[in-house]
């Protein structure tokens, strides 16, 4: 039988090398170039020994990789979740390098993780795992070092904690993390910027393909953050939601189901299949199911070479980061499915990110309004950039973004003098 996690033989790093491979030959990079570009500047990895309520000590392990800074300060999530490793924290925080740079944000590419699963612990517990991982890695953070945000696993709480962990050390500094609280110097906007800037790409996309995006209908792997936030969206525009998953499986309508209520109802503690008008469907027949676009928003390698030939979609846009194999993307633009790839779709985080560090160090705070047109206006320009890249390249979108954010980090990297 088909499985939505990934297949074992196919991890996140060696999507991520498969594409930066064929772009770096597009752009025509010597081998030496391209081995310094992709080799990480620095990689931190420490222990964190935590203390559970029964008396028991468990021990965690905490990452931190800072990919690339030729283009400006480390940025990127810290995710925790069980399968959390070197290597797929080295791949995440890889695509960020590129992914800054093709939002045209100034910095470099970061990622963090913690191999716990958040789901298992209390409150208190996992504030003890944020303050010790802070406390083993703030010597390689800062406003103008590296500065961490959300990611699968973590939120605006655990942002907090970060911060306040910091501030003990170094006074308060809330510029050192992004995705904050808006009481505690958050950006308005932050929050749903992944989701919005992923709708964003999709009504781009919507219009080369003939699509309305009113009378879209769209299917959901994944309702946390990203997954939420787009759906709302989609739905607020007129879009129906036909299926939704989330790791406690897979649900479906031949109506339509409510986003809104939907999110209202896990807030309260309800699962997925409590909301009104659902029937339970396997994660296989969410990938299966009749619609136009298609949202991976969970997590990497869920779109795979047994099961992308599933998929009865029109447009897939990556909330996740690397949701699709190098053989599902084959599998999936055979059929004639656009994709639209994570380096793009999911860099709305990132983008309001930038303008929650930028009011951080102005001590100063936009409407929610400016930053939602702050972001819109860079999805588009970065969306333009790229479609026009790929026809001029005769690439995919995907190949196309790579090669954008590949030459422009080369290009910070050579005129400060980092590659000869
Ligand atoms: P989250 O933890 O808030 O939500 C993850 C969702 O995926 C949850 O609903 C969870 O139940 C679901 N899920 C887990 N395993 C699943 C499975 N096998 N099948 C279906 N659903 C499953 O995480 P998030 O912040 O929304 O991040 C999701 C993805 O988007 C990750 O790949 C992350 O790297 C990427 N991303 C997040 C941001 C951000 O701003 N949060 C920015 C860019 C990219």
């Amino acid at each position: 039988m088909t499985n939505v996690t990934r297949p074992a033989e196919v991890s996140n790093y060696e999507t991520v090398s498969h594409w930066f491979d064929l772009a770096s030959k597009r752009l025509g990079l010597e081998d030496d170039v391209a081995a310094v570009l992709r080799s990480p500047y620095r990689e931190v990895t420490v222990q964190l020994p935590i203390k559970r309520g029964d008396g028991r000590i468990d021990l965690f392990t905490g990452f931190r990789v800072q990919h690339n800074g030729a283009r400006g300060p480390y940025k990127g999530g810290i995710r925790f979740h069980p399968e959390v490793d070197l290597d797929d924290v080295r791949a995440l925080a890889e695509l960020m390098s590129w992914k800054t740079a093709l939002a045209g944000v100034p910095f470099g590419g970061a990622k963090g993780g913690v191999n716990v699963a958040p789901a298992e612990l209390t409150a208190a517990e996992h504030q003890q795992v944020a303050r010790a991982y802070m406390d083993k890695v703030e010597k390689v953070l800062g406003p103008t070092r590296d500065i961490p945000a959300p990611d699968a696993g973590t939120d605006a709480q655990t942002m907090a904690w970060l911060m306040d962990e910091y501030g003990k050390l170094h006074g308060h500094t809330p510029a050192v993390v992004t995705g904050k609280p808006i009481a505690l110097e958050g950006s308005y906007g932050r929050e749903a910027a992944t989701g919005r800037g992923l709708v964003h790409c999709f009504t781009e996309a919507a219009s080369g393909l003939g699509l309305d995006p009113a009378s879209t209908r769209f299917a959901m792997q994944g309702f946390g953050n990203v997954g939420s936030w787009a759906a709302r969206i989609l739905c607020d525009m007129g879009a129906t939601m036909v299926g939704v998953s989330d790791a406690s499986g897979a649900i479906q309508s031949d109506e339509r189901l409510d986003a809104r209520a939907l999110h209202d109802l896990l807030a309260q503690g309800g699962g997925l299949t409590d909301l009104a008008g659902a029937q339970r469907i396997s994660p296989e027949e969410l990938l299966a199911l009749d619609c136009d676009l298609f949202v991976p928003a969970a997590l990497a390698g869920t779109i795979h070479r047994d099961n992308a030939g599933l998929m009865n979609c029109r447009v897939v846009v990556e909330g996740a980061n690397s949701p699709t194999t190098p053989e599902g993307d084959a599998i999936l633009r055979d059929k004639g499915v656009m994709i639209v790839p994570d380096l793009l779709a999911n860099a709305g985080g990132v983008v309001v990110s930038y303008f929650e560090w930028v009011q951080n160090l102005q001590h100063f705070r936009w409407e929610e309004a400016e930053v939602n047109q702050k972001l819109e206006r860079v999805m588009r320009r970065a969306y333009g950039e790229v479609s026009a890249r790929a026809q001029a390249d005769g690439e995919s979108l995907r190949v196309a973004a790579f090669a954008l954010g590949i030459e422009r980090v080369l290009d910070a990297a050579r005129i400060r003098g980092y590659i000869g």
